[in-house]
């Protein structure tokens, strides 16, 4: 296929607005895959999933959480055009993925549900595209439903975002009975430009691929994801990674198809696979260049690591399965580069891993990927953001772990201040709900920057707000004061000062460092309360007394004491999935001695001692 007929783009949206839904429609009406008859499927939801989201993880939450790529073939007038399609996940969490999309495209389709209007993922997504350069084109979709207003949304559109196309010539779709799609197809032959690089001339230029994924085959080993930028690439060749200076053979080339489709080269403007032999995680660098040996060339781009924002301790249930942990840990970290990984020894749960993630929900979907692809049960402690602290020599400590934090001596003869996280949120709501989240911006110690009306109805409010407060409850926040109306995404807004203090849980005069924690002065009261009166309603069948106290900076503020009892064998009540808790208590039970943190002869349900470790 010629170069001027190669388009290269991505699909991005707000989560839930049918991305995926329309990566199907499209692979069908390609061919790429066969068109299933909605009559056949029925109510079968398991008939209904996604082609592209085939992590187990994602059928489960209906979510994309990695992106995925295909190449499709369309013709028209005549002329077959080749397709390079990248689908995206929506999630602010997922947004390394977004933009390591973005850098292999040079086009986007914004698609935007005609029911629920412009949100906030769609100016977020949208501003990482525009940043990087591409075109954008918005779509509406869900034109099927009784309650798409398409011209309303179209002028909000219109109103919040800058696009190359007047809004009367936005593709109406419907990604789920397929209206409209093949135009779509048609549009993005006629008005999407080729790939800049994809001309006679780039392919006979030297070679000079952008590496954006790579995944872990059992067979094949790290299996590369590349744009071809210039010149082409076949089995046989010798390539060298720029950023790690590896030498590799390419063993295969091919195409996705969406299966793996080997191929005899990939030339400029493509995008496909490469097995490189390459064993280690370590060695497939997301943003890396690759280049024959023989003429080396400058990288497409530099690589900027991702930088995690939310860290928790992971520990295995039980000591022995340590190494097991360790593997899983590598090789779902080969999937997830935007994952930190560091050894952790903790006095409460011994030895395991410090991990960043890029928000809560990431960390959540790392959990769930542990436990499904890799049947590790784990201890994961409560998530905290990273923190400067500023010394009165002028050195800058960072630290994501709370059992780090320097006790009170040290703080007063040491450091000089501290100093949190902020983001920048965007929240989207109709304008009924504004006065609520703008107290809930102020409950959060927010600053409200900005606000924007997008039409009568919708309004755009920009607030500056801790990180740490936006990680834990603020997120169901907005959605109970707005009745689920209101959207919110948020970027990282540097540091600011802030008087931080230690929240300790002591039991029987002992700390417990896996339950310590760090807060804003005014909300550390609080916290420290709450953590003994939930101790005090787990801990309750011990056959000694056991004191619990809640410390702040140092100074006790609460104070609770359960009395001695026979101990009786209540069983603690959960919800949840039987089988998994059945396999889960099995094997605590090998694991006994992970009961030591209440090694001061306070014992608890495995369940519980989890929930307690786990809760902010
Ligand atoms: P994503 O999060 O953007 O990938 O969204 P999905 O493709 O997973 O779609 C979210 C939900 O919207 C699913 O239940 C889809 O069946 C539904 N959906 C997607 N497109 C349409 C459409 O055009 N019409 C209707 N009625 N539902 C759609
Ligand atoms: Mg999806």
């Amino acid at each position: 296929i010629p170069p001027e007929r190669i388009r290269g783009f991505s699909i991005i949206a707000h989560v839930d607005h049918g991305k995926s839904t329309l990566a199907d429609r499209l692979l069908e009406l390609t061919g790429a895959i066969a068109k299933r008859d909605p009559a056949a499927t029925g109510t079968d939801k398991k008939e209904q999933e996604q082609v592209l989201d085939n992590l187990a993880v994602e059928k489960n939450r209906g979510i994309t959480v990695k992106a995925q790529t295909v190449s499709l073939l369309w013709k028209r007038r005549g002329e077959v055009y080749l397709l390079n399609l990248i689908d995206t996940p929506g999630h602010v969490d997922f947004h390394y993925e977004v933009a390591r999309s973005l850098a292999a495209s040079q086009n986007a389709l914004l698609l935007v549900d005609a029911t629920q209007g412009v949100q906030a993922q769609t100016v977020a997504n949208y501003t990482l595209a525009f940043d990087m350069g591409l075109d954008i084109l918005p779509v509406i979709n869900k034109i099927d439903l009784p309650s798409a207003q398409p011209e309303a949304v179209a002028d909000q559109i219109d109103a919040a975002l800058v696009v190359p196309f007047a809004s009367h010539e936005f593709p109406h779709v419907s990604a789920k009975t397929g209206e409209g799609v093949a135009a779509l197809l048609d549009l993005i032959v006629d008005r999407m430009a080729p790939p800049p690089e994809a001309s006679v001339a780039a392919r006979d230029a030297p070679l000079r691929m952008l590496l954006f994924d790579s995944w872990y085959n059992a067979y094949k080993g790290v299996i590369c994801l590349m744009a071809v930028k210039t010149g082409r690439v076949r089995v046989g060749d010798t390539v060298v990674a720029h950023a790690t200076q590896h030498v590799y053979t390419v063993t295969e080339v091919g195409i996705l198809a969406p299966a793996m489709t080997p191929a005899a080269t990939l030339s400029a403007g493509q995008v496909g696979y490469l097995c490189l032999n390459m064993k280690k995680k370590s060695e497939s660098v997301v943003g890396d260049t690759f280049y024959h040996r023989a003429r080396p060339q400058p990288p497409v781009q530099t690589v900027t690591p991702v930088k995690p924002l939310v860290h928790a301790g992971v520990f295995p249930m039980d000591p022995v399965e340590l190494p097991a942990l360790t593997d899983a840990i590598e090789s779902l970290t080969v999937h997830d580069p935007a994952i930190s990984v560091a050894k952790e020894t903790s006095g409460t749960l011994g030895q395991g891993f410090r991990l960043g993630f890029c928000g809560n929900l990431h960390m959540d979907v790392f959990r769930e990927r542990l436990e499904m692809e890799h049947q590790m049960e784990t201890l994961i402690t409560h998530p905290t953001v990273a923190y400067r602290l500023l010394k009165n020599d002028g050195t800058v400590v960072v630290t994501n772990n709370p059992a780090r934090w320097p006790d009170e001596a040290e703080i007063a003869s040491h450091y000089a201040a501290f100093e949190e996280p902020f983001v920048v949120a965007t929240l989207l709501s109709p304008v009924t709900y504004v006065g609520a989240l703008l107290s809930l911006v102020g409950d959060n110690r927010g600053e409200h920057l900005d606000t924007t009306y997008l039409d009568d109805h919708r309004v755009m409010i920009k607030a500056r707000l801790p990180l740490a407060n936006v990680l834990t409850r603020f997120h169901s926040d907005v959605k109970a004061r707005s009745s689920g109306y209101a959207s919110f995404e948020y970027t990282e807004a540097g540091y600011r000062r802030s008087d931080l203090v230690k929240v300790r849980v002591l039991l029987n005069g002992e700390p417990v460092d896996a339950l310590s924690s760090i807060h804003h002065r005014s909300e550390a009261n609080a916290v420290a309360r709450a953590w003994v009166q939930r101790l005090k309603g787990v801990i309750k069948r011990q056959l000694i007394d056991v004191a619990i106290q809640g410390q702040v900076a140092g100074k006790t503020v609460a104070r609770e004491t359960v009395k001695q009892v026979v101990k009786d064998v209540t069983q603690w009540i959960y919800g949840g999935d039987r089988t998994r808790k059945d396999k889960l208590l099995a094997k605590v039970k090998r694991g006994k001695s992970r009961m030591r943190l209440f090694a001061n002869k306070i014992e608890l349900d495995p369940e519980t001692f989890r929930s307690l470790i786990s809760q902010p």
